[in-house]
């Protein structure tokens, strides 16, 4: 018995590296993320995935270790290279943020502390960090002290969470749902409908409010919609709007919806997960006036706070209904609400062992001071503001609505062409190129070019480049086609 333990033992102990082996894994580590960060202005910002992208299969977990720097090579090749490059100024395309280095510095340090953020008891520092920083974001929107949040892994989870937290808010059971009207416009996030499946709602009727010229959602539609809803014996209960729409970026009119909320009773949750964090910079505070009128919201910081993949937020104004939608000792944490405790994120969402997200949050916040962010989104506005006023000069071209936030649409609609067809061999050119990355959306049937100025690495030399391969790539296709 003894011997077999040690036996294991001595195996098992290679799970823990020396002092000499971490050195050495640091060292190459960092050297790796320092040869990307070296090149990141000049590497593309897309390749063309090749097709032997299956190489991971060659690679078997196995009895077999490898080195460090095989592994390195093969993520570098087969990971790294081919697709997006999301950390580079010129990822233009859906939503990017970046991923600020001082995040990876945090996501380090929890890793190897392994602080259990899910329950108080368990690490009070990391949960009253997590708490903390939500406590931040409730202070920008303008939520009360009242307010519950969660620290989820995106803008997905946390509309999913914000309408889990409705449906419970409204005691929605089986029978009422296929009476229980949801409004929402055409460009509200799929994440939405999505959430609304997942939570057991699909049956749910969903009323498409309609839009005004800029896609925001039109607010007389929506007071009316809900009035005939009442009068046809139907629920009305939630209002999903958007602060920054993911195609055009539109704001929805926050103020006037949360009115109609309040005055008809309903909930009303804002997605902001790409927009609300723009609340931070002087012209973006104006467009988001309202917010804090909503009952619930998300924001990514993996968006507009320009953090690694996997940081999202959760806010719903009463922090109660959160709890009861998603606690799982009633007793226990009865308790400690009445004593005004810490409430722990395993109280407050569906995780319980979590990965301690708030250190890559507030690291970065800390290191750096809020300034630059406020800079930054500052300038992606403006930068998008520049793009519209440039792109205003090009030929034979149709302009989208002027930027609310930070993106820019528009379409090439040369004389004797398809449109439609047109746009799609712009796009595809421009990831043949791959210098940046744009992508594309169907706008009442057209197919629309897309700016997303978003990252924080995207500068003005960056929206030039841009427009200059826009440039080039109509004047060579004008030619072909
Ligand atoms: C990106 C986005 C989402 C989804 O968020 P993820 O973090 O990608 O899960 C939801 N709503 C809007 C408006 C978005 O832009």
């Amino acid at each position: 018995m003894i011997e077999k333990l040690k036996q294991l033992e001595s195996i098992s102990r290679l799970l823990e590296p020396s002092k000499t082996d971490r050195d050495i894994f640091i060292k190459k580590t960092v050297q790796y993320s320092e040869n990307f960060l070296d090149s990141i202005a000049n590497i593309p910002t897309y390749n063309f995935p090749k097709d032997d992208i299956n190489k991971i299969f060659d690679l078997p977990i196995s009895s077999t270790p490898i080195n460090y720097d095989e592994v390195l090579s093969f993520l570098k090749n087969n990971v790294d290279t081919p697709g997006i490059n999301p950390a580079s100024g010129g990822h233009l395309g859906y939503i990017p943020g970046g991923g600020i280095f001082h995040s990876a510095l945090g996501d380090y340090l929890a890793a190897v502390t392994n602080r259990y953020a899910g329950v108080y008891f368990a690490s009070p520092g990391a949960v009253k960090m997590e708490n903390y920083l939500l406590n931040w974001m409730a202070e920008i929107i303008g939520y009360p002290k009242t307010f519950g949040g969660n620290l989820t892994s995106g803008g997905s989870i946390s509309n999913l969470m914000g309408i889990v937290t409705a449906r419970e808010a409204f005691n929605l059971k089986p029978k009422h749902i296929e009476k229980s009207v949801v409004y929402l416009t055409s460009q509200a996030h799929h994440s939405i409908e999505k959430a609304l499946r997942i939570a057991g709602l699909k049956d749910c009727i969903k009323h498409f409010v309609p839009m005004d010229s800029n896609y925001k959602m039109n607010v007389d539609e929506l007071e009316k919609s809900i009035k005939n809803d009442k009068a046809s014996k139907l629920k009305p209960w939630l209002i999903v709007s958007s602060a920054g729409t993911t195609d055009v970026g539109a704001v929805d009119p926050l103020s006037d919806i949360g009115g109609v909320a309040s005055r008809n009773g309903l909930w009303h949750h804002i997605d902001g997960a790409y927009g609300a964090f723009f609340v931070l910079s002087e012209t973006g505070k104006e467009i988001l006036n309202g917010m804090e009128k909503s009952d619930s919201m998300i924001m990514d910081p993996h968006k507009s706070l320009f953090l690694p993949y996997g940081s999202g937020a959760v806010l719903i104004k009463d922090k109660e209904v959160l709890y009861k939608a998603h606690h799982y000792q009633a007793g226990y944490m009865q308790d400690a609400l009445e004593k005004n405790e810490e409430l722990s994120p395993a109280d407050l969402s569906p995780e319980l062992s979590k990965h301690f997200r708030g250190l890559r949050l507030w690291l970065p916040l800390k290191l750096l001071g809020v300034d630059p962010f406020k800079a930054a989104l500052e300038e992606k506005i403006q930068l998008a503001r520049y793009a519209y006023e440039k792109l205003k000069d090009f030929e034979n071209i149709e302009l989208g609505v002027y930027p609310n936030l930070s993106l820019v649409t528009f379409r090439f609609i040369p004389p004797n062409f398809n449109p439609n067809e047109f746009n799609k061999k712009m796009i595809e050119e421009i990831h043949k190129d791959g210098r940046v990355f744009l992508s594309s959306t169907l706008l009442n049937g057209k197919f629309t070019l897309r700016i997303a100025v978003v990252s924080f690495r995207t500068h003005l030399n960056e929206i030039d480049l841009a427009l200059e391969i826009l440039k080039e790539k109509y004047k060579q296709l004008i030619k072909q086609f």
